[in-house]
């Protein structure tokens, strides 16, 4: 039976992560993977290709919405299939450098494709071989969830894997949850030229986001021309000829809403029900996603759990964080944690929307208090010179010390402009120290700036780059 240090099941974020890890080390490691290929959901049927896509579609907006009077509109033209044809070459080209080239690229990590599950606590089964090892990591990822609606499945819908090798533009398209997967891919296909509407179960888009920054982004992609429904429950779906009818309580009445194609984004299920896990002792929650301690080890000692699998969040640069710290803990008798207030998140519509720490609500529950303050977007000098009509910065400060504790955003490029809050929180700068910070001006960043100055005086009346 071949014995490694590291035995890790899936080849995604979390899993490369680990294994570059263990291979600083100096120890050995294989990945087993199978399922989606190589690298796992990021770069194969998520992150690369939405972004790309997500791109193309900036591109075809843009040139019709110049935004100014002194420029005129003009309508690009989209070949669908071009699109779809050139993001697979760009995800075939990033497999083999991010991927391909990296496993190759350690001395002491093998790469093996199989099924893999437990056998025992120490022993791995994948294809005709067994393995064993110090230490075992299952990054086992996620894969999209359906919600049970009546119908659903016999009426077909798409989930993200779909929409991103879609062969036809949907005329109408109903997305299904208005979480970061629903509303990008809501948007390109809106912008590529489909009737887009949004149902979301939740008050307001964005439900895990905080909601005076959601409700500006649903502002903004309501103008923009997507219908988009909260509050909203579907009950079912049938199909009427080629059609495919949504049944909606939307304001409290049943409504059919007519569509050609349904796009499923409710969320994810844990890859965790053909590993075995009884075999292993490994528990996992209510959801299914593999229970872990601070240091990500499971219930079983020696097996760890790190990425979407775990359950802590849904984010690449998460899976690989989790991936690096479960085998410094688990091979060099480390004790770290990951502080999860300190990990940025975003959303890349159009504007993006970007998260870091806690948010209000969250602050009340914690001290009762709150000590927020939020500035608009059209406010900063360079959102005026460029016409930005969207966004609004909002600071979370702990209501005693003024650390800085959260900081939401949508705005142009809010997913750059998130590491400076990033930062700020991680390292416990106060509101004081961002106003002492000269930024360049005329940036967005000064809406950063901006916000903070909020806390010590009326920014309505204030020449520009006051400290
Ligand atoms: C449409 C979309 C867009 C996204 N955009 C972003 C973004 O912009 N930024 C961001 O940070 N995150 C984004 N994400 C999330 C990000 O892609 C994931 O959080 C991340 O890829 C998870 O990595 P992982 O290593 O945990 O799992 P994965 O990358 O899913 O890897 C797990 C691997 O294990 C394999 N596997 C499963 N079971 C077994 C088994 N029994 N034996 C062997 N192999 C197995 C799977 O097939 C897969 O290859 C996006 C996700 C989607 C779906």
């Amino acid at each position: 039976m071949p014995e490694y240090d590291l035995v890790i099941i899936g080849g995604g974020a979390a899993g490369f992560a680990a294994a570059t890890k263990a291979n600083d080390l100096g120890r050995s490691a294989v990945i087993i993977n199978d399922g989606l290929p190589i690298g796992g959901t990021c770069v194969n049927v998520g992150c690369v290709p939405s972004k790309h896509l997500l791109h193309l579609a900036e591109l075809v907006r843009r040139p019709q919405h110049p935004g100014w009077p002194s420029i005129g509109p003009v309508t690009p033209s989209l070949d669908l299939a071009a699109a779809i044809r050139g993001t697979g070459e760009l995800v075939e080209t990033l497999r083999g450098t991010n991927y391909i080239d990296v496993i190759n690229s350690l001395q002491d990590a093998t790469y093996v494709e199989a099924r893999a599950h437990f056998v025992s606590p120490k022993v791995v089964e994948a294809g005709s071989n067994r393995y064993t090892a110090r230490m075992f990591l299952i990054a086992t990822g996620s894969r999209p969830a359906a919600p049970p609606i009546p119908g659903l499945p016999q009426a077909g819908y798409w989930t993200n894997r779909e929409a991103l090798q879609a062969d036809r533009l949907p005329a109408a398209l109903v997305v299904i949850g208005a979480g970061p997967i629903g509303l990008e891919l809501g948007q390109a296909f809106l912008r590529f030229g489909s009737r887009v509407t949004v149902l979301e179960v939740e008050p307001h888009v964005l439900p895990r986001f905080e909601p005076l920054v959601a409700d500006e982004l649903e502002r903004a992609l309501t103008d923009e021309g997507m219908e988009i429904h909260t509050s909203t429950k579907v009950t079912a779906v049938r199909t009427e000829g080629s059609r495919k009818i949504v049944t909606a309580e939307v304001d409290g009445r049943l409504r059919d809403i007519a569509c050609d194609e349904i796009l499923v984004a409710t969320g994810v299920h844990a890859n965790t029900e053909d590993l075995d896990l009884t075999a292993a002792g490994v528990r996992v929650d209510a959801r299914g996603f593999i229970e872990t301690d601070e240091h990500l080890q499971s219930s079983t000692p020696g097996i760890y759990a790190a990425g979407d699998v775990a359950g802590h969040g849904f984010l690449e640069t998460l899976a690989a964080k989790e991936g690096a710290v479960a085998v410094e803990n688990g091979l060099a008798g480390a004790t770290k944690t990951i502080n999860y207030e300190h990990i940025p998140s975003a959303v890349f519509t159009d504007p993006q929307v970007a998260s870091v720490g806690i948010t209000e609500a969250q602050e009340m529950e914690r001290w009762n208090a709150c000590s927020c303050r939020h500035v608009e977007v059209a406010r900063i000098p360079k959102a005026q010179a460029v016409g930005d009509r969207y966004g609004v910065m909002q600071l979370v400060a702990h209501p005693e010390t003024s650390v800085l504790v959260g900081a939401h955003m949508v705005a142009p490029m809010a997913a750059d402009l998130i590491h400076e809050a990033t930062l700020a929180v991680k390292f416990g700068l106060t509101v004081d120290d961002i106003i002492d910070t000269v930024h360049v001006f005329p940036t967005h960043s000064e809406g950063f700036k901006l916000a903070a100055q909020a806390y010590v005086r009326d920014i309505s009346v204030m020449a520009c780059c006051i400290g």
